[in-house]
């Protein structure tokens, strides 16, 4: 289970309120001369990039390396293992969707987002992505994936390697579930092989849960992971620093559920609209990453309710005439370039292009005219 605070231990920071608050933003490391720098860049490089890559991602990343990579021809690929092993849907394609089409294909192992800052998911826009911590689990993660499929939304799930590794028949089956969530379109992370906060651990001990649970990754997908989420949230400069090395992405989560501490789906929603509004309030956050653990049958029923009044919120502001609640499943919507700045620096709040959010605004308003007439009408 995590914490609800991702929090690191070098540096603590008071929470910006007492409890019941359960998701502070991690502190922010860079000075602002940093982040103005980097977005002076971005405005420079953007129009560039919109033009030459399509994906919304490459316009957040305008090293060299990263757009090379982008390009490459890894951006999508499927592992020989994988394929053989998973019926892939349809929207599991091979190349790069334009601008327009930006929901999909997912990146599954994240590599479209690997090497990139701390992401706490903090966005002024409407942009939503779910993540789900410590599964899969048997018990409650096939109902998940059921309730997913018939929202249409794709997560992110941080997988812990030991509930998937082995030959006993439980970690047989969530071995199994887990290339189900990949081949439902979800994203797949790590989260370490048993879970231990990583600054209680040797450097070595880390790079060895590393190598571990990438070579558990191996074995289940037939690749390895680029996302990467601390145990608990908890990590340092020396955690990042290591965690970095392997060249990951470290995502954590602007909204919390508190879903460790409660038990029922109610209290859920209720501890997430409180964190929602608290960061729209307080820090102009209209959007970020939820934080929910697929390990909690109250979690798994948690997210309808999150999702239901989402949608409720979208069929008032469609009225308004605003922006829509946009559920993603691109953490590089959120994603921003290293370039040069040491591992564990928080990532800039995403600069999503204009041109792009009109594109995804445009196909979610549409959604939600058809599906907020068809509620009205009955
Ligand atoms: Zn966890």
């Amino acid at each position: 289970m995590d914490s609800a605070l991702p929090r690191r231990t070098q540096r603590p920071y008071p929470p910006r309120d007492p409890q019941p608050c359960p998701a502070p933003s991690p502190p922010r490391r860079q000075g602002r001369g940093y982040g103005r720098a980097l977005l002076s860049v971005l405005a420079l490089t953007g129009g560039i990039y919109l033009a030459r890559h399509a994906h919304p991602s490459s316009l957040h990343a305008p090293s060299v390396a990263h757009a090379a990579r982008l390009a490459g021809p890894h951006a999508h690929r499927v592992s020989p293992l994988l394929a053989a092993t998973v019926a892939l849907p349809p929207h599991v394609r091979v190349e790069r969707p334009p601008v327009a089409d930006s929901y999909l294909p997912t990146d599954t192992f994240g590599e479209r987002s690997a090497r990139g800052l701390n992401i706490t998911g903090a966005t002024s826009h409407r942009l939503i992505l779910f993540t789900f911590d410590d599964g899969p689990d048997r018990s409650t993660t096939p109902e998940l994936l059921d309730r997913l499929d018939a929202a249409g939304v794709h997560a992110v799930f941080f997988l812990a390697g030991d509930r998937i590794r082995g030959d006993n028949q439980q970690q047989r089956d969530q071995a199994k579930i887990a290339r189900d969530e990949v081949r439902r379109g979800h994203l797949v992370g790590n989260h370490t092989v048993d879970h231990r906060a990583l600054p209680t651990l040797d450097s070595s001990v880390i790079l060895e849960q590393l190598d571990a649970s990438e070579r558990i990754f191996q074995d289940v997908f037939g690749e390895r992971p680029w996302l990467f989420r601390p145990p608990y949230g908890v990590h340092s400069e020396r955690t990042d620093y290591l965690v970095e090395s392997h060249g990951y992405t470290i995502i954590l989560w602007n909204l919390g559920t508190g879903d460790p501490q409660v038990r029922t789906a109610e209290d859920v929603h209720t501890t997430w609209s409180r964190v929602f509004a608290r960061r729209e309030l307080e820090n102009g956050e209209r959007g970020g990453v939820v934080l929910l653990h697929d390990t909690h049958q109250w979690s798994v029923e948690g997210f309808t309710l999150i999702y239901d009044d989402l949608m409720a919120r979208n069929c008032k502001l469609l009225e308004e005439g605003a922006e829509l609640y946009d559920i993603v499943d691109d953490p590089s919507l959120f994603f921003a370039a290293r370039n040069g700045a040491p591992a564990g620096t928080e990532a800039p709040p995403a600069d999503v292009p204009a041109a792009v959010l009109a594109a995804r605004q445009a196909r979610v308003r549409e959604a939600t005219e058809r599906r907020c007439h068809a509620v009205a009408a009955r």
